[in-house]
């Protein structure tokens, strides 16, 4: 879809009823929170499984259910069109991506979704990450081209959204091909995944997740030519593996899974914030060289910091990420920002509230 193809729907759409729409998973919820506290109305294109969580929390529940027998039935022509006529703006999240597919978000989506949707690609395509975010001078894991070359610990990982499941750790060549087979023979990935896996050199050190915000409408502080990157919140993601000492001294192997299971608030060192708010800037400055507008929104980095090394990202999520969960009441960084509970959620409706009163909303859509 092109943007002036997209730009046609909005311009269709009653700007005095916009609403917001997303997929019933992954942090839906808050979205619809964030939505409801700045007034909009929302749709929840939900499986009919899941329709009574969601109706569990009344103040995150949507207005409305569009009820669809699987996810990617949104792009069926008729459920576009009903979304159309409700004037959605659909708010991309991690979930959203995975059942529906990047392609085909991008060919045949034809409903505004909040942020570029060109991000999408770049997050999707790892070659296309690594050029944005080394382009953007910051440290990446060194990456193998195959198992032929290894010489150091590597992790190794299989793409796709599947939250980790899989990945694993390997000391040398030999031990990577060795769990590699073991891995294809259980059924866990099967012998493409692991032709097509990234082998990286094993980051050390502690992980630390960002939640940004970047808006064209605020005033830059002396960072961007053009507005603000906020820093909403901060987590760390809850994986089988952090639990291994509770196996000690022998681990037994079922601890060594790094599949997300949830996330955990964290805050970081103050004098770590100006490498934060650096990387933040960076990531933002070089999308808009990359795929002009650029990032729109939310969007996170994948750390891990070492003392030694700094900061190291190995993902960047172009879009709202789960563990902005932990703060539908706003985080100790969006305390101080907004002085007044913002989630992400929120933020994102609060941008489409500031689109809508200035005459540019199409600059935050497509
Ligand atoms: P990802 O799907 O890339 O977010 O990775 C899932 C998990 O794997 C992370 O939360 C980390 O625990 C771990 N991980 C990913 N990349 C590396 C790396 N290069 N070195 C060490 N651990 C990693």
């Amino acid at each position: 879809m092109t943007k002036e193809q997209i730009d046609r729907v909005v311009e269709g759409y009653d700007k005095k009823d916009i609403r917001i729409g997303t997929i019933c998973s992954h942090s839906a919820l808050q979205i619809f929170h964030g939505a409801r506290q700045e007034g909009f109305k929302t749709i929840g294109i939900c499986t009919k499984d899941r329709v009574q969580t969601y109706k569990a929390f009344p103040w995150a529940m949507p207005d409305e259910f569009m009820v669809v027998d699987k996810f990617s039935d949104i792009l069926q022509e008729e459920k576009q069109e009903f979304l159309r006529e409700r004037n959605t703006v659909i708010v991309p999240h991690g979930s959203f991506v995975q059942y529906v597919g990047a392609n085909n978000i991008e060919e045949s989506f034809n409903v505004p979704l909040f942020g570029n949707r060109m991000t999408l690609g770049w997050e999707n395509d790892r070659k296309k990450q690594r050029k944005w975010i080394e382009g953007a001078g910051i440290k990446m894991p060194k990456e193998y081209p195959d198992a032929s070359k290894v010489d150091s610990r590597v992790f190794v990982k299989f793409s796709g959204a599947r939250g980790g499941r899989g990945f694993f750790s390997a000391g040398s060549k030999e031990d990577l091909e060795r769990k590699l087979a073991e891995r294809v023979a259980s059924g866990i990935i099967d012998s493409n995944d692991a032709k097509n896996a990234a082998i990286q050199e094993f980051v050390p050190g502690v992980r630390y997740y960002f939640q940004y915000f970047y808006s064209p409408f605020e005033e830059p502080i002396g960072q961007l030519e053009k507005g603000r990157v906020e820093l909403l919140g901060i987590d760390k993601r809850i994986e089988t593996i952090d639990e291994a000492y509770r196996g000690l001294p022998e681990v037994p192997q079922e601890f060594f899974d790094y599949t997300v299971t949830g996330n955990q608030p964290v805050v970081i060192r103050e004098s770590l914030l100006p490498d934060v708010m650096d990387m933040g800037v960076k990531v933002v400055a070089r999308s808009k060289e990359l795929f002009a507008p650029g990032m729109q929104g939310a969007f996170c980095l994948e750390t891990v910091y070492h003392p030694d090394r700094g900061f190291t990202v190995f993902e960047v999520s172009a879009r709202i990420v789960a563990g902005s969960n932990l703060y539908t009441q706003g985080s100790p960084y969006s305390s101080m920002i907004f002085n007044e509970p913002m989630s992400t959620g929120r933020r994102i409706a609060r941008e489409m509230r500031s689109g809508m009163a200035s005459g540019e909303l199409e600059e935050i859509i497509y």
